[in-house]
């Protein structure tokens, strides 16, 4: 059966997809996939997924200087970011966000360029893609202090968060993306969070080619396998997985203004 899907986020200028792309855009099409976020993470990242993008309609581009990249962007590095953005085909602002898992680059920075993200979205009304690793309050407190009280468009990427957090988040407007994580066995409280998310906020994602689902777990995850993240969440949700596809890709539709 096919499915009517849009994995949200994955990195398909990654090396690991140097050798195969066009293959792995024909398994995706073939299950179902209708549209396919690639994010940029540097400025060069970027400008890889801006040509991916030209050459593959099904790719939509996304932006912006990852946190765990903030520290060795070059000074004009963020002027081109902005003038990405705002190219029509451009989606989206990110991945920005905080990292405490690895210390490279210092917090203050990474706030910074979290900051920048945030603002470069407001002034183009586009949504903003967060990346949290082990920052949760960090994150909150920044996104609460950015929104002022309002509510933004975003969405919190690959969610692995408490349920409190997802509470929070949702209150800001934001949407939930989960990834192969929820997949995963241990995984019970991470699944129970997912069932309190309302249905209009959720999406789906890969992370491609990191953290592929429970069956493919340790292999190089693809667009493809959006199926099995989008599956269990709606086992989670208690409707079939037609009917979450139609769900999250709606979703994505319209909070991404995709065509
Ligand atoms: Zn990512």
């Amino acid at each position: 059966m096919t499915l009517n899907l849009i994995d949200t986020h994955c990195h398909l200028d990654a090396n690991a997809f140097q050798q195969d792309l066009t293959d792995v855009l024909q398994r995706a099409i073939e299950i179902g996939i209708t549209r396919i976020l690639s994010i940029g993470v540097s400025r060069s990242s970027s400008e890889a997924v801006l040509q991916l993008a030209a050459q593959h309609p099904i790719i939509a581009p996304v932006v912006g200087i990852h946190p765990n990249y903030a520290l060795e962007a070059a000074p004009d590095d963020w002027d081109l970011i902005r003038e990405m953005a705002q190219l029509p085909a451009v989606v989206a602002v990110g991945e920005t966000g905080l990292d405490r898992y690895w210390k490279d680059v210092p917090i203050d920075i990474q706030q910074d360029f979290f900051r920048r993200h945030i603002a470069l979205a407001r002034e183009i009304s586009k949504p903003f893609i967060v990346h949290c690793r082990d920052a949760e309050d960090d994150v909150i407190a920044l996104l609460q202090e950015e929104s002022g009280g309002g509510t933004s468009a975003g969405v919190m990427h690959s969610f692995c968060g408490s349920r409190r957090t997802a509470e929070l988040c949702l209150e800001m407007g934001l949407h939930i993306s989960f990834s192969g994580m929820l997949t995963y066995r241990r995984n019970d409280e991470l699944r129970a969070t997912a069932a309190t998310v309302p249905l209009n906020r959720l999406l789906v994602e890969t992370d491609a080619p990191y953290l592929a689902p429970q069956p493919q777990r340790g292999k190089r995850n693809e667009p493809a396998f959006t199926a099995m993240t989008n599956e269990v969440l709606a086992e989670i949700h208690g409707i079939s997985a037609a009917e979450m596809a139609e769900q999250t890709t709606r979703n994505a539709r319209e909070l991404f203004l995709l065509s």
